[in-house]
C-alpha cells in the first residue's frame, strides 16, 4: 500500500514582507499527522521542534574563513545562519529516517553563495553545507536541480569540479561537462510547456542515470510572469515542476527531497504556490 510522505517544514527566522503570510498560509497542512513542523520564531502549538542554526565548524567545510568573517560583519550572521542551518537539519532527518522530504523557508540562501565569496542576498550555501555534512557520515552521490532564475553560481563554484554531485541549473547559458555541471538555457518569454518539457528531458533522465541518494532543489519564483527574473511562467508552473521533481524523487531516491526555497519576492505568488508545493510533497506516491 503506497503510504503519505513524511514532510518536514522548516521555518527559521527571516526578515521582509515576503514571507510574512507564513506559518499562517500553511494551517491546514500543519495539523496533518504526517507533516512535522520545525519553527524558528513563532512558538505555535503544534511545533514540536525548533530549528537549529547552523555551527561555525559546519560552515568551514564549505565557506572560507574570511567569507565567514565577512557575513558576521553585515548585520545577518544569524538569520544566514539559520537559512542554511534549516537545510542541514532537515538532509540530517532525512538520513535518520524521521522524514522523507522537506522544505526550507530560507530568509537568506542559497545559490549564490560560492567557497569564498557571497551576493545576490545569498549568504551561506545551505544546500552545500548539507551536503558536506551528509559526506561526513559516509554519504556519496547527490544531485542539485535549480529552478530559479537565476544562474546557480556560487553552487557551480563549489561543485565544479566535484563529479559526485550533479547540478542541474535551468538559466540564461546551456552548459555541460564532463564534471556533472549542466546548465539549461531559458529563454525570456517561454511558455510553462517549454519550461516543463526542458525540465522533463534535461532533469529526469540525468538524475535517473546519476541515482542520487538525495536531491535537492533550488526553488525560486523569480521566473514567474512580473516578478524580476520574469521568463514568463505561471505561477502553476512551479507547482507542476514541484510534481515532476517529486516523482522522480520517489523513483530514484526513496523520496528524499529537501526543497530550498530561493529567489522571488511577490507576497502574493508566495503564499500562492508554496503551500500547494507542501501538500504536493506531503501526498502518496
Ligand atoms: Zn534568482
Ligand atoms: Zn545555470
Amino acid at each position: 500500500m503506497l503510504s503519505k510522505k513524511r514532510t518536514g517544514i522548516f521555518l527559521p527566522y527571516f526578515q521582509g514582507q515576503r514571507l510574512s503570510d507564513f506559518p499562517q498560509a500553511l494551517i491546514n497542512i500543519l495539523d496533518k499527522e504526517n507533516v512535522h513542523y520545525y519553527d524558528g520564531v513563532y512558538q505555535l502549538a503544534n511545533a514540536t521542534n525548533y530549528v537549529q542554526p547552523v555551527i561555525e565548524d559546519m560552515l568551514s567545510k564549505v565557506h572560507s574563513k574570511s567569507m565567514i568573517d565577512l557575513v558576521e560583519g553585515t548585520g545577518y550572521f544569524e538569520a544566514a545562519s539559520y537559512s542554511a542551518g534549516g537545510t542541514v537539519q532537515a538532509a540530517e532527518q532525512i538520513r535518520l529516517g524521521n522524514i522523507d522530504n522537506a522544505f526550507i523557508f530560507t530568509g537568506f540562501g542559497d545559490h549564490h553563495a560560492g567557497r569564498s565569496y557571497f551576493g545576490g542576498m545569498c549568504y551561506f550555501n545551505g544546500a552545500a553545507v548539507a551536503i558536506a555534512a551528509l559526506t561526513e557520515k559516509g554519504g556519496t552521490r547527490f544531485a542539485i536541480v535549480d529552478t530559479d532564475s537565476h544562474h546557480g553560481d556560487g553552487t557551480r563554484d563549489i561543485f565544479g569540479q566535484d563529479k559526485e554531485v550533479l547540478h542541474i541549473c535551468f538559466c540564461s547559458q546551456n552548459h555541460c561537462d564532463g564534471n556533472n555541471n549542466v546548465d539549461v538555457r531559458v529563454p525570456h518569454g517561454i511558455n510553462d510547456k517549454g519550461y516543463l518539457r526542458r525540465v522533463r528531458q534535461a532533469f529526469v533522465p540525468r538524475v535517473s542515470t546519476f541515482n542520487p541518494e538525495l536531491i535537492f532543489w533550488e526553488f525560486g519564483y523569480d521566473a514567474t510572469l512580473g516578478e524580476y527574473g520574469d521568463k514568463g511562467l505561471t505561477k502553476d508552473c512551479h507547482v507542476e515542476i514541484a510534481r515532476i521533481i517529486k516523482s522522480t524523487a520517489d523513483t530514484v531516491c526513496r523520496s528524499r527531497l529537501v526543497t530550498i526555497l530561493c529567489g522571488g519576492s511577490r507576497r502574493d505568488l508566495a503564499t500562492y504556490i508554496i503551500p500547494k508545493i507542501i501538500t504536493l510533497m506531503a501526498e502518496q506516491e
